[in-house]
């Protein structure tokens, strides 16, 4: 084998899951027809949601799919748990077309096929659960012979070629839609919890249908952790690139995401991700909130690449295999189907096994009474005369050429530029950032802690031997291309190419941005980073803005969206985690109220998991990863879990919160929040 064949052979072979890394470009699929808005290709990527009313409530069910079209959605999916409201979809279906919508409906299925098989008759899609579809979940560990595996295999065809064969005939779409919280016993047992096991549950339904000529299918991996999703979903390209199986549509998807600014936040760390390396051809964000509300989110996250420019200016990746090099848009240095955090050496409290820090963006802001760090976590305490801190306290300000008029609280230290740094009195307890040319030339350094800004194109032979040298720097990473993830990421593949272990920061500028776009862009930026194992801080400047109240109100977003991004790419825990289902037409009680409820007596428990299931059909395995669960289990009914284990079967919604509130008191998790 010539040189040139290896080494293709290794680009090939190797972590191929996008079509490249440095330009945006989206990933070809085949068409789906899912109605008449097909899906995949050249198509635009979809946005879709889910219905929260009872597939039963017929009116209710055609009001709030409407809703959800004007609201942007171009396929809505309701749930169908047995064969009734599978039959009610027909109704659902006409009365939508008396009223003039002819929005795709998508059937969505658990453990019940003849449900399917009916649906596919009636509706543009079905949505099976390979975790479900044909298995009743036991929580048992089997070990499998290979011939053991296989009369599984053959079994689960017998069960799922029927509705292949409707599907086929009525010229139904289905999604094979893997839920990593509700993978089967047999691919946990073979697979583990892991993405690979996710990936394989779709492909033992996905062969059957390519064996049978069935193609028109679209594939999703959703979890509700997002480093979990992302590697499945990337895994997923790959497996089927190297199987020679079609290249099906994505639909994108972070389930539990929950409420608010956090649900906002986790789905677009998830999706937005998956979107820059242009994999995803329908999406749907799920909130807990009304559906109306998700399609918008999913559309602002979509839009950002409607004008992605394909070509762009980052420089092809070097990568060296033994003795060939090549540079090429798609090699990278990293392991994308594995977090692991690239590794750097602590400097002061960044790098090595410290969180990634927040540094909050004060350059605009003169620091001059206590008030103005309230909005980043510091409260000043008058009587007592101390300082004290929240949970989403930033670490560091960024003063710029403002040094604060005060003396800072101990757990906020301040940055800034470096030759105002150079004027100060206090030289020790502030910490200055450098240009390359002033790092270069011989001035004074900090001695213990340095900031340097860079870009990709910084990196000089020089520059690279002094970075290296200096054990006190800590870098500053920015871009002002467009297409920014990537670039931040070649980046960082530069530094692990050039062996290069001082920490980096990871600096983001958005101007001109509605806050919800601002939240999701940054999400997508920094996130995306974060889920590959970059970056030890953030710092997300604000706006130019002249009044110093403006100034101060967006901190608090800033601060606030800095520590969700860190949450949610699980790199640092600074609050309660909910996962939340965005309900549908299976839940038991009010999610929303509910769920505002358990948020308002527990937001205090920095880094506990709380799951806030609708129904006990998917709840338990859907929060497979939380702490404590609150699931329904009938009309006001509520199952209570520890972990994966029930410890109250059924209590009264009215008193299960307190209930759930004494389980946690039980463990010793439970304290009292702080008044501040
Ligand atoms: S867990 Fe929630 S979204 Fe999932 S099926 Fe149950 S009620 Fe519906």
């Amino acid at each position: 084998m010539s040189t040139t064949q290896t080494l293709n052979n290794l680009i090939e072979n190797g972590n191929r899951y996008a079509n490249s890394l440095t330009e945006y470009s989206r990933r070809k699929t085949i068409t789906v027809n899912v109605g008449d808005v097909p899906m995949g290709s050249h198509y635009p990527i979809r946005v879709q949601s889910m219905t929260t009313i009872d597939t039963l409530d017929t009116i209710g069910s055609v009001e709030q799919t409407i809703r959800m079209v004007e609201s942007g959605c171009e396929y809505v999916r309701i749930t169908a748990p047995s064969v009734k409201e599978a039959q009610n979809l027909d109704n659902i279906r006409k009365e939508l077309r008396v009223r003039g919508y002819s929005v795709p409906l998508v059937a969505d299925i658990h453990f019940t096929p003849n449900a399917a098989e009916l649906a596919a008759r009636l509706v543009e899609k079905v949505r099976i659960n390979p975790g479900n579809y044909a298995d009743k979940k036991r929580f048992e560990t089997i070990d499998y012979t290979e011939i053991g595996y296989q009369v599984e295999l053959d079994r689960i065809r017998d069960k799922f070629l029927p509705l292949v064969n409707i599907c086929k005939e009525y010229g139904t779409a289905m999604r094979i839609g893997t839920n990593h919280g509700s993978l089967s016993d047999r691919i946990l047992s073979r697979y583990g919890d892991t993405p690979l096991g996710m990936v394989e549950s779709a492909l033992e339904f996905l062969r059957i249908c390519e064996d049978e000529n069935y193609f028109n299918i679209v594939l999703s991996m959703k979890a509700s952790n997002t480093q979990v999703m992302v590697e499945a979903y990337r895994l997923l390209c790959k497996k089927l690139n190297e199987e020679g199986l079609k290249a099906y549509p994505l639909h994108l998807g972070v389930t539990e995401a929950g409420e608010g600014e956090d649900g906002r936040i986790k789905s677009a760390v998830g999706i937005g991700t998956l979107l820059e390396d242009g994999l995803g051809d329908t999406v749907r964000v799920s909130l807990t909130e009304d559906p109306e509300f998700e399609a918008p989110v999913a559309k602002a996250l979509i839009d950002r690449y409607s004008n992605r420019k394909e070509k762009s200016t980052i420089i092809p990746n070097f990568i060296q295999h033994s003795q060939l090099i090549t540079h090429n848009s798609f090699d990278s240095p990293i392991n994308p189907f594995q977090y692991f955090r690239r590794s750097t050496h602590e400097v002061a409290n960044f790098g090595g096994h410290n969180v990634p820090r927040v540094i909050a963006d004060y350059s605009q802001i003169e620091v001059s009474e206590h008030e103005d760090l309230k909005t980043i976590g510091h409260f000043y305490l008058p009587l007592p005369d101390k300082w004290t801190m929240n949970d989403l306290g930033a670490d560091y300000i960024y003063t710029a050429k403002n040094p604060a008029k005060y003396m800072l609280p101990m757990g906020l230290k301040e940055i800034l530029d470096a030759s105002v740094w150079a004027e100060q009195s206090d030289k020790v307890n502030k910490f200055p950032l450098f240009n390359i040319e002033a790092y270069q030339a011989n001035t004074e350094k900090h001695e213990t802690l340095n900031f340097l800004s860079i870009s990709l194109t910084d990196l000089t032979e020089e520059l690279i031997q002094t970075i290296k040298t200096d054990k006190r720097l800590v870098l500053v990473v920015e871009t002002s291309n467009e297409h920014a993830m990537p670039a931040l990421r070649r980046l960082f593949f530069e530094l692990i190419n050039q062996e290069i272990t001082t920490p980096a920061v990871i600096l983001r500028k958005y101007e001109n941005l509605p806050e919800s776009d601002f939240q999701l862009f940054s999400a997508t930026d920094c996130g995306g980073l974060l889920i590959d194992g970059f970056g030890d801080g953030i710092l997300l400047k604000l706006p130019d803005l002249s009044e110093k109240a403006e100034l101060i109100a967006k901190s608090k977003s800033y601060n606030s969206t800095a520590f969700g991004i860190l949450q949610a790419a699980r790199t640092r825990m600074s609050k309660t985690e909910y996962i939340s289902c965005p309900s549908c037409g299976r839940t038991l009680f009010d999610l929303q109220e509910t769920t505002a409820l358990i948020r308002k007596r527990t937001e205090h428990l920095k880094g506990v998991k709380i799951g806030i299931m609708g129904c006990i059909v998917n709840g338990p395995g859907e929060m497979a990863d939380a702490d404590y669960g609150y699931v329904g289990v009938g009309k006001d009914k509520i199952a209570l879990y520890r972990g994966q284990n029930v410890v109250k079967k059924s209590v009264h919604a009215d008193n299960a919160v307190n209930e759930l509130i004494e389980i946690i008191k039980e463990d010793g998790v439970w304290f009292e929040p702080a008044n501040i």
